[in-house]
């Protein structure tokens, strides 16, 4: 993959795991702040996800990178992401853009960690929408994922 630099985050875990993943996607801001976004066009997304954790499960995985790919690039690619129940067309704060979408893709992966017996922890999410921007995500220390 092109884009295989990522920023690292600080962490005491003995594992840590990324898993890189794409998705093209339409998606609009119906904001008109957001001038040419408001139309709708598409983008191939870029994911890079960091899990750690100190244990590791009954196959030897910290979590298994089929299932990160089918909580992310399966659900989203192909589609329009203002479709998506979890996205809002009335509220900002659930608008498909960048950053909303990073944090979303945070939030399906922590709620299926929480799952986990051996508890892995998602530290950080890339998220690039075009060659040249991206955003990173990362939850507030302590903060659980909001389900
Ligand atoms: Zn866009």
């Amino acid at each position: 993959m092109l884009q295989q630099i990522y920023p690292s985050v600080a962490h005491d875990f003995s594992y840590e795991l990324n898993k890189d993943m794409h998705f093209a996607s339409a998606h609009f801001v119906p904001h008109e702040s957001a001038g040419a976004c408001q139309n709708m066009h598409g983008h191939t997304y870029f994911a890079n996800v960091t899990i750690a954790g100190d244990e590791l499960d009954e196959t030897g995985f910290l979590v298994n990178f089929q299932s990160l790919k089918k909580l992310v690039a399966k659900e989203f690619d192909h589609t329009l992401l203002n479709d998506h129940e979890v996205f809002d067309d009335r509220d900002p704060n659930f608008f498909p853009t960048t950053e909303v979408v990073a944090r979303t893709i945070y939030e399906r992966i922590q709620k299926h960690l929480d799952t986990l017996k051996n508890k892995p922890v998602c530290l950080q999410v890339f998220l690039r929408e075009t060659p040249t921007s991206y955003v990173v995500y990362r939850p507030k220390r302590g903060k659980k994922s909001e389900s």
